[in-house]
C-alpha cells in the first residue's frame, strides 16, 4: 500500500488488489470462505466508479440476495457518494431480469406492466390447466408440474426445447404440452413467473441481435458474486452479455456450492476458463474471518469430498477457542443449552446481534423459538417465517382450534375447504347467512344447514362429512392424548395427505413442520394449554431496534458472518438430512458436506456444534447418531463435551424398574447407539436407528436438574 492509495484499496492484500485492478478481460476469483471475495468485488465496483472507467449504469453487478445488494450499494456509497444511487443494474439475477424484461416485454408478447406471479397463483393456474387437459390432479399434482417447469426454466429450456424424454416426466409424456399451455396462458394473462424473468430475457437476447448488441455495448463491466451457485440459464445469459467486451469478473468457491437442488451447476466454474480463454484466475488464500481452529475444523470436514478444485487457506488470527462439540441428551436440552450459552455471552457484555443459530431444516427453529420465548430472549428468523406463522402450521392450528373452541369462526373459515372438499364460496356464504340469522357460530350453522335444502348435493355431502368429523374429533378429545388427537385430525381431514400428494421438496418441508408441531404439543399438559402457549408466542414480537439472536437455515446464511455460531442438530438423518441419506448417492452427501463447510465458516471467533442423543417423534424417543461430519472434525481443533451422563444414569435408573427398552430390538451391538456414544465408544456399524418409548415428562424434569449440576452457576 502506498500513501496515495484510494480508500478502497487500503488494507487489501496483493491478490485482492489484483482482482480489483484487473478491470479488463475475464477474471475468475476462486477462493475459500472468508478470504474477502465479496470485499474485493465491492472494492472493484468502487474502483470502476471512482476512476470513472464506467458510469453507474454501465456496470452489471449480480449479488445472491437483495440484502447483499443493499449492503454493497451502501459500502460503495461511502466511497463514491451519491453516484451509487444511479446503479440500476446492481441486484439479484431476478431483480435485474425483471428490470430488463420490462423494457422489452413486447418482444415476448407481454406488456411492460406484466405481473409476476407468486407460487400460489402459479399453482392455481396450473390446476386449472390440468383440469382443462382432463388429467387427474391427484395423480399428477400441480406442484409436481410446477417443479418440472421450474427445472426446465433453470436449464434455459423453452417448451420448444423439451424432448420426448423430458416430456415423459409428467403425465405419460404430456409434460411438454402442459408446459406450452402454461406459457401461453401466462402471456394471455400478461404475467410471468420467476423463472421467466431470466428465460424470456434469454430468448430475447438470443433472438434479437439489436437488443443483445445494445446490452453488450452498455455493460462495460459485469461482476457476479457467489458464482458457484449460478444455474444454466443464468450462465447462458451472462455469457451472451459478456461475449463482446469480455470484462466479466466472477467470484466463487466450489466448496460452497449448495444449490444444486435448484439447478445450480458448479461446473460453470470449470466452463468459465473454456468459454473465456485467457481468463485470469486469481486465488485468495488468506482468511480474514475466522480463527485457525475454526478454519482447520471446516477444512478437515470438506477434505472428505472428492473432485474439489482444491485451495489453500491460512489466517493470521489468534488461535482462539477450539470448536466446541457438545453432545447433549435431547432436543429440549439442546435449546436450553444454547439459551444458556447465549445468556452467558450477554453477561460477558457481548451483543446478541453477533450470534447466530444455524439449522439444517426449517422445522428445527421451533424448539429454539419456544425456548427463547419462555426465557425472554429476543430473536429473529431470517429467510423464513417464524414457526407458528407458517401457512401449514396455521392451517393445522385452525383444525385444533375448531375442535377445542367450536365458536372459533376464523379457524373454521380457514379450514372449511382446505384441503379442497368441493365447498365453494357459495356454500360457505350460505353457512355465514344462517349463522348471522340465527346468531350461532359457523360450526353450529354448518350442522344446521344440513337439515335444509340450501346446498347442492355435492356441497351437502362434503359439509356433512366435515361436520361429522368435527363431532367425532371432539368426542375423541376426551380420551386421546392431545398429540395423538392432532395427528389423527390431520390424517383424517386429508390435510397431511394433501401435502403428501405433492411430491416436492417444499411439501416435504411442510410435512416436517407438521411433525414438529405434534412434537411441540407433547410438551404441554393438554390441548388448551398448548393453544394458549401458541397465542402468546404469536403475540411476542421483539422490538425492531432491539438486539436479537438470529436463527436461520445454513442456506440462508451463505456469505454472512457472525462472531458466535451455534450449529445445532448435527445428527445422522438430520444433518446429513434423511433425504440425502435415502438418495444414497455420493453427490447428495457431498452437497451436505459443503453445507457443513459453509456452516462452520460463518463463525468468526466461536463455533459450537451440538448433537442430541435422542429426538422425540410422535411420542417415541428415537436415538440418533452424531453426524458423520462430527467424526470428520480434526481432533486437534475440537473440544468435546458430553453433558448427558447425568441424564443417562437417571434414565437408566428409571428403566431398571421396568421392562428392558430394547427387548424387542434385535441384539448384536448390545446397547443402543446413544449408550455407546455416551460411554465414548464409537458405534462400529453403519447408521442404525432404534425406537423406544418411555414416559417423557418426569424423566425430562429430573434430567434437567442433573444437567445443571455440570453447568455451574446456572439455575434453570
Ligand atoms: P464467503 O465465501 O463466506 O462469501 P468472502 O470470501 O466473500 O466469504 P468476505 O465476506 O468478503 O469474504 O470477507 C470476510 C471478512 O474478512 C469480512 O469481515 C471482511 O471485512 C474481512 N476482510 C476481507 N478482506 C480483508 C482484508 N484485506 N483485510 C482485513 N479484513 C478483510
Ligand atoms: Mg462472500
Amino acid at each position: 500500500p502506498t500513501p496515495q492509495d484510494p480508500p478502497y484499496l487500503a488494507g487489501l492484500n496483493a491478490p485482492q488488489r489484483e482482482a480489483v485492478l484487473t478491470t479488463e478481460g475475464p477474471v475468475l476469483v476462486l477462493a475459500g470462505a472468508g478470504t474477502g471475495k465479496t470485499a474485493a468485488l465491492t472494492a472493484r465496483l468502487a474502483h470502476l466508479l471512482y476512476t470513472k472507467k464506467a458510469w453507474p449504469s454501465e456496470i452489471l453487478s449480480v449479488t445472491f440476495t437483495n440484502k447483499a445488494a443493499r449492503e454493497m450499494r451502501h459500502r460503495v456509497g461511502r466511497i463514491v457518494g451519491d453516484v451509487v444511487e444511479g446503479m440500476p443494474w446492481l441486484g439479484t439475477f431476478h431483480a435485474i431480469g425483471a428490470k430488463m424484461l420490462r423494457r422489452h416485454a413486447e418482444l415476448v408478447g407481454l406488456h411492460s406492466n406484466f405481473t409476476i406471479l407468486d407460487t400460489d397463483d402459479q399453482l392455481r393456474l396450473l390446476k386449472q390447466l390440468i383440469l382443462a387437459a382432463d388429467l387427474d390432479e391427484k395423480r399428477w399434482p400441480a406442484r409436481q408440474l410446477a417443479g418440472l417447469i421450474d427445472q426446465w426454466k433453470n436449464k434455459g429450456l423453452t417448451p420448444a426445447d423439451i424432448d420426448a424424454g423430458e416430456s415423459e416426466l409428467y403425465a405419460n409424456g404430456r409434460g411438454k404440452e402442459m408446459y406450452a399451455a402454461y406459457q401461453a396462458r401466462l402471456i394471455a394473462l400478461n404475467a410471468c413467473d420467476f423463472g421467466d424473468l431470466l428465460l424470456h430475457m434469454l430468448t430475447i437476447l438470443k433472438r434479437d441481435r439489436e437488443v443483445l448488441a445494445d446490452y453488450q455495448r452498455r455493460f462495460k463491466y459485469i461482476m457476479v458474486d457467489e458464482y458457484q451457485d449460478t444455474n444454466s440459464v443464468q450462465y447462458l445469459w451472462l455469457r451472451l452479455l459478456a461475449q463482446e467486451r469480455k470484462n466479466l469478473c466472477c467470484v466463487g468457491d466450489d466448496d460452497q456450492s449448495i444449490y444444486s437442488w435448484r439447478g445450480a451447476q458448479v461446473e460453470n466454474i470449470l466452463k468459465f476458463e473454456k468459454d473465456f480463454p485467457g481468463a485470469k484466475v486469481i486465488r485468495l488464500e488468506q482468511n480474514y474471518r475466522s480463527t485457525p481452529h475454526i478454519l482447520a475444523a471446516a477444512s478437515g470436514v470438506i477434505a472428505n469430498n472428492s473432485g474439489r478444485l482444491g485451495k489453500t487457506l491460512w489466517t493470521n488470527e489468534q488461535d482462539g477457542e477450539k470448536v466446541k462439540v457438545l453432545g447433549i441428551w435431547d432436543g429440549p436440552e439442546e435449546a436450553r443449552r444454547v439459551g444458556e450459552e447465549i445468556e452467558a455471552c450477554q453477561r460477558a457484555g457481548k451483543s446478541i446481534d453477533d450470534i447466530a443459530i444455524l439449522v439444517r431444516a426449517q422445522h428445527q427453529t421451533r424448539e429454539f423459538e419456544d425456548r427463547f420465548i419462555s426465557i425472554g430472549m429476543p430473536y429473529r428468523i431470517v429467510g423464513g417465517f417464524r414457526f407458528y406463522e407458517r401457512a401449514e402450521i396455521r392451517d393445522a392450528l385452525a383444525y385444533l382450534r375448531v375442535v377445542a373452541q367450536p365458536a372459533d369462526d376464523l379457524a373454521f373459515e380457514r379450514i372449511v375447504n382446505v384441503p379442497k372438499r368441493g365447498l365453494g364460496d357459495k356454500a360457505v356464504q350460505k353457512v355465514h347467512q344462517l349463522a348471522r340469522a340465527e346468531g350461532v357460530p359457523l360450526t353450529v350453522a354448518a350442522a344446521r344447514i344440513l337439515d335444509t335444502d340450501e346446498l347442492t348435493s355435492q356441497a351437502r355431502r362434503a359439509l356433512g362429512n366435515l361436520v361429522g368429523d368435527m363431532a367425532r374429533w371432539r368426542s375423541m378429545a376426551a380420551d386421546l392424548p392431545h398429540p395423538e388427537l392432532a395427528r389423527q385430525i390431520l390424517d383424517e381431514s386429508g390435510y397431511t395427505g394433501m401435502w403428501q400428494a405433492e411430491k416436492s421438496a417444499e411439501a416435504a418441508g411442510r410435512l416436517e413442520n407438521l411433525t414438529e408441531l405434534v412434537r411441540a404439543m407433547e410438551e404441554y399438559e393438554n390441548l388448551g394449554a398448548f393453544l394458549e402457549h401458541v397465542s402468546l408466542v404469536m403475540d411476542n414480537e421483539a422490538q425492531a431496534d432491539e438486539a436479537k439472536v438470529t436463527i436461520m437455515t445454513i442456506h440462508a446464511a451463505k456469505g454472512l458472518e457472525y462472531d458466535t455460531v451455534f450449529l445445532v442438530g448435527w445428527e445422522e438423518g438430520l444433518f446429513p438430512s434423511q433425504r440425502a441419506l435415502d438418495e444414497g448417492g455420493n453427490a447428495s452427501l457431498e452437497e451436505e458436506r459443503r453445507l457443513a463447510y459453509v456452516a462452520i465458516t460463518r463463525a468468526r471467533r466461536r463455533a459450537v456444534i451440538l448433537h442430541a442423543a435422542n429426538r422425540r417423534i410422535y411420542g417415541q424417543w428415537t436415538s440418533s447418531l452424531p453426524s458423520r461430519f462430527v467424526n470428520e472434525l480434526p481432533d486437534a481443533h475440537i473440544e468435546s463435551e458430553n453433558s448427558m451422563s447425568g441424564g443417562e444414569s437417571l434414565w437408566r435408573a428409571n428403566w431398571s424398574e421396568r421392562a428392558d427398552p430394547f427387548a424387542d430390538v434385535a441384539r448384536g451391538t448390545g446397547r443402543g447407539p446413544g449408550w455407546q456414544r455416551a460411554a465414548g465408544v464409537n458405534p462400529g456399524g453403519g447408521f442404525t436407528s432404534r425406537t423406544f418409548t418411555r414416559e417423557p415428562s418426569r424423566v425430562v424434569e429430573a434430567r434437567a436438574s442433573a444437567v445443571s449440576i455440570g453447568n455451574k452457576g446456572r439455575d434453570d
